[in-house]
């Protein structure tokens, strides 16, 4: 035993300890074995046991637009909708945002936040020869698939401020009604899908609430833009949803 402790016991003011000395050596010795610290357990580890662990959940990494289009699109409320495809619950969904075109995976709502306001088919006397998109205030225009602008033009007649893309494999898109285009974009440029090429308006010849009118053609253009409009014209829902 240690002198200093010897000399504390033999004092008659501490007797009370005794009984605690004599186990003392034992005690330190059961210590020695079980009181050494254990291995630091990293955070990972105690997730595992039974008690609840209150964490931060991990935050989902927000995709670019380019590569996550909506896959769910509501029906616009209050307005006569011709054409509306199938939906559940009100709200056009798909698997995959895409249809294929000839090779050529396409968007189908190439937008931002907008609703569908009207199908591709009969509408009224007329044949509507795409699909629309709305939102009161406007919303952004996307590339449905990677392409070169071949026309960006207004045209007072009809389609307003338009955009036609060329896809390749004789696919084309085109965006009309538009309020403004993306600054800097002209003829000629290289889009990428996603990439924003203006905003949703209501020019040319509508009368429609603000809207995009987004279609897609297929065929061989010629040197004059206005052989578009021969092209075929392609109900976008009705292809497969992926070019395999
Ligand atoms: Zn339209």
């Amino acid at each position: 035993m240690p002198k200093q402790l010897n000399f504390f016991l033999k004092d008659p003011r501490h007797s009370f300890a005794l009984p605690f000395a004599s186990f003392l050596p034992i005690a330190l010795a059961l210590c020695a074995i079980s009181c050494s610290s254990p291995p630091p357990v990293k955070k990972t580890q105690t997730r595992a046991t039974s008690s609840p662990v209150r964490s931060t959940p991990t935050p989902v990494k927000e995709i670019p637009r380019k590569s996550s289009p909506p896959l769910a699109v509501p029906m616009c409320p209050k307005m006569k909708i011709s054409n509306r495809p199938a939906t559940t619950n009100g709200i056009f969904k798909r698997a995959i945002s895409t249809a294929c075109v000839n090779g050529v995976n396409l968007l189908i709502a190439p937008v931002g936040n907008a609703c569908f306001s009207s199908g591709f088919g009969m509408r009224g006397r007329s044949f509507h020869k795409g699909i629309d998109y709305h939102h009161r205030s406007g919303t952004a225009v996307y590339a449905a698939a990677p392409g070169k602008i071949v026309a960006l033009n207004y045209r007072p007649m009809d389609f307003g401020k338009w955009i036609i893309l060329d896809h390749g494999n004789s696919v084309y898109s085109a965006y009309a009604h538009l309020a403004s285009y993306t600054k800097n974009i002209k003829k000629g440029d290289r889009v990428a899908r996603g990439q924003k090429l203006g905003t949703m308006g209501k020019t040319g010849a509508t009368t429609r609430a603000i809207h995009l009118h987004y279609e897609v053609r297929q065929g061989k253009l010629g040197a004059n833009i206005s052989s578009y409009f021969k092209l075929k014209s392609i109900d976008l829902i009705k292809q497969p949803s992926y070019c395999r």
